[in-house]
């Protein structure tokens, strides 16, 4: 099957824009990109108007939780929480124990479509559900990657919080699925072992990780830092900080992802710039747990490469993007604190980087030889589109623009036509998930 899509701004991640560009899909690759004017429509087996939009590789989101889908806008009966840990004691760790499989399944179903409706073609998930482990991240992947149709990576954070025999059972979920990840091949599905935080890792089990994260040769999916008490607990514990920690035992290397890195020394930032793992920047979710903020400049000083996830705050990365340049802002009390470029490569060059790694497959690019994943943004601008304003656009066009994709290719299949997801009923999968929510709220407020 051959896919034209004709007109609009073609953004190739290159640093060149093609105005009223044509892109040519044949299969799941891209095969020619060039002026509109230079092919001949009817030479393909469908056509897409392509001329109000922005033509982009499709996004990444680097680091979320598809399960939070569920928790927007609940409301919890008692004290608000007063600190980072009591966030997660009083919130998170309440909802994820009382996740079934039935709402992981609607969760993944919600959080697919959502995501395609604002161009992300691939994401990476940190799941947890204690009291649903076992074939917790096949649940997912079969409604996310087989009814979708997006690219998957999963983890399952492995926790000493909930005793032995839970972590084991998080352990064997993390081994069950990169097994399947590997047997099956075909680029749609990645994994990482994934790891709770520093907070809630005994040696012991950090020990019995490193073995199979070697065995295995995967990089370890971990928040890193967040709040204060990881730091605390790592020094009054272990008398050390925590990369050191992660370090000593071998656990961070060119495939680690290392989610947050809020609160580290400069020798830690140190380690991390030998070390060369990809730290995942997610603002929004930082400023609302109050948590601090990422020190990008130090970590771009370092060469550290920086990706960008949200963190289970909805599921629009344009506005993760315009949030984490102003963080930058407000927070160095400066109007340019980075390189906007550079800070734009946080979202369209390390991201991409890491899905290449990940999956084994060429994204990124609107280029011949590579996977046709790609979005189609509904972006009319009033001002010219050129390669030197582009990531201007990104900053200041998008932000508002609530699901701005109209077309989504992923692998080369159409899953994303006329802003409506193919072959799911939208409207049903609210409502199956609305009366899911009303009863996981339920148990959450009386746990
Ligand atoms: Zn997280």
């Amino acid at each position: 099957m051959t896919y034209l899509l004709y007109g609009g701004n073609i953004w190739n991640n290159d640093g060149s824009v093609i105005p009223n560009g044509a892109v040519v899909i044949d299969g799941d690759e891209i095969t020619r990109v060039g002026s509109a004017g230079d092919v001949e429509p009817n030479n393909y087996d469908n056509t897409i108007d392509c001329s109000k939009g922005l033509v982009i590789p499709g996004l990444v989101n680097a680091h979320t939780h598809i399960y939070s889908t569920l928790s927007r806008g609940l409301i919890l009966p008692g004290d608000p929480p007063e600190n980072f840990l009591e966030v997660l004691t009083g919130l998170w760790w309440k909802l994820d124990r009382n996740l079934t499989e039935e709402s992981i399944k609607v969760s993944a179903l919600v959080s697919g479509m959502e995501l395609l409706k604002n161009g992300v073609t691939t994401v990476f998930d940190h799941h947890s559900s204690p009291g649903a482990t076992p074939g917790s991240l096949k649940t997912i992947s079969e409604e996310l990657v087989g009814e979708i149709g997006l690219r998957g990576s999963l983890c399952y954070e492995v926790s000493d919080r909930n005793g032995e025999e839970e972590k084991n059972m998080g352990i064997r979920e993390n081994l069950d699925w990169l097994s399947y990840v590997s047997n099956r091949n075909d680029g749609m599905v990645g994994g990482q072992f994934g790891l709770h935080a520093s907070f809630t890792l005994s040696s012991d089990t950090l020990e019995e990780i490193a073995s199979y994260v070697e065995d295995l040769n995967v990089g370890i999916h971990v928040h890193l830092a967040e709040g204060l008490e990881d730091q605390q607990d790592s020094l009054s514990k272990y008398g050390t900080r925590v990369v050191n920690r992660l370090d000593s035992f071998g656990l961070i290397g060119p495939e680690s992802m290392l989610i947050h890195g809020i609160h580290l020394s400069e020798p830690e930032k140190n380690i991390l710039a030998e070390r060369g793992p990809t730290l995942v920047y997610n603002p929004r979710s930082n400023m609302n747990n109050a948590v601090g903020v990422t020190d990008l400049p130090g970590m771009f000083r370092r060469g550290i490469d920086v990706g960008l996830g949200n963190d289970g705050m909805g599921l629009d990365m344009m506005a993760e993007f315009q949030a984490g340049y102003f963080l930058q802002k407000i927070y160095h009390g400066d109007p340019n604190p980075l390189d906007l470029t550079r800070f734009g490569q946080a979202l369209f060059r390390h991201n991409y980087d890491l899905a290449e790694r990940t999956f084994g497959a060429k994204v990124g690019k609107i280029a011949p030889g590579y996977k046709a994943d790609i979005a189609v943004l509904n972006y009319q601008s009033p001002t010219p589109v050129s390669p030197d304003n582009i990531y201007g656009h990104f900053l200041y066009g998008f932000s508002g623009n609530n699901h701005p994709a109209e077309t989504v290719f992923v692998d080369g299949q159409p899953i994303l036509q006329d802003s409506e997801v193919v072959g799911i009923n939208e409207e049903e999968v609210y409502e199956r998930a609305r009366d899911l929510t009303r009863t996981l709220w339920e148990r959450v407020k009386k746990a």
